[in-house]
């Protein structure tokens, strides 16, 4: 993995309220990289990574966070979040929810929901799918094709952006709140 870029920016998101801090590109050689760019992310969100003191029982292990996840199909969305999961330990399969739209993870110490919203046709079914308790603090919620459900689906606090870039990737990351900029720090140091 070699960071391409890193700069800041005050610009304001055309599309919401969400302020857009700051944003880090990192390229991605091959798959692995993509894995374990999530590995990374994920380590960027739990407690040790923080200031936050520790804690005991759901939340020990994380402050929680939204993240959102674009790019065409094929991108590495999944592959990303398969990589995330190991981060927390989880050594299971990890499908696509294409289906299903959430797969959820209830793990030991903390809560991840992977949605995969492609398949919703019109942006409110998304509050049909009674999800709201899953993106209470301090959950993990990792959300591709978030744009399909624009307008319910909860806003991120980091949203990562994967394109093609020659025969690899690159992930453009974004954070869009306090949140947010905590975890691109842990990631990018
Ligand atoms: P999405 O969820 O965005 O539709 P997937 O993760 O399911 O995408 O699939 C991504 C595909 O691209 C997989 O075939 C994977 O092997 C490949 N891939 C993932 N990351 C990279 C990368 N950095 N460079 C090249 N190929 C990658
Ligand atoms: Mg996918």
């Amino acid at each position: 993995m070699t960071t391409l870029s890193s700069v800041s920016s005050n610009q304001t998101r055309p599309d919401a309220s969400a302020a857009l801090l700051e944003t880090r590109s990192m390229f991605l050689d091959d798959e692995v990289a993509t894995a374990a760019f999530g590995y990374k992310l994920a380590q960027s969100t739990q407690r040790s990574a923080l200031v936050a003191p520790p804690a005991t029982g759901l939340g020990a292990e994380t402050a929680g966070g939204i993240i959102h996840l674009q790019g065409d199909l094929g991108a590495g969305k999944t592959t990303l979040t398969r990589g995330f999961l190991r981060g927390y330990g989880h050594e299971g399969a990890v499908k696509s929810p294409t289906y299903t739209l959430v797969e959820p993870y209830e793990l030991a110490h903390c809560n991840i929901y992977h949605f995969d919203l492609y398949r919703l046709s019109d942006p409110e079914e998304f509050e049909y799918l009674g999800t709201d308790q899953y993106f209470e603090s301090p959950n993990l919620c990792l959300v591709e094709w978030a744009e399909h459900g624009a307008g319910w689906a909860p806003s991120a606090d980091v949203r990562i952006e994967l394109v093609e870039t020659d025969a690899g990737r690159t992930a453009r990351c974004s954070a869009l709140s306090k949140r947010g900029s905590e975890m691109l720090s842990a990631l990018f140091g």
